[in-house]
């Protein structure tokens, strides 16, 4: 599984970080979501937070 996250479109709203703290943390400058690899989440939840991203910035390849 992969996961890409496109930090032009991340606003930092930090939901997928809250909903999967397995497999999204934050920048070091706190700013922007990235992906922990490999993801420590079940898929399903690794999709429902990319779904719940507002900004659509996360692309889950499986
Ligand atoms: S949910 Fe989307 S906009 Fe919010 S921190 Fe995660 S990637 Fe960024």
């Amino acid at each position: 599984m992969n996961i890409k996250i496109d930090k032009e479109k991340c606003i930092g709203c930090g939901t997928c970080v809250a909903l999967a703290p397995g497999s999204y943390k934050w920048s070091e400058d706190n700013l922007k979501a990235e992906a922990i690899l490999p993801p420590g989440d079940e898929l399903q939840t690794i999709k429902d937070a990319a779904t719940a991203c507002p900004t659509l910035a996360i692309a889950v390849e499986e």
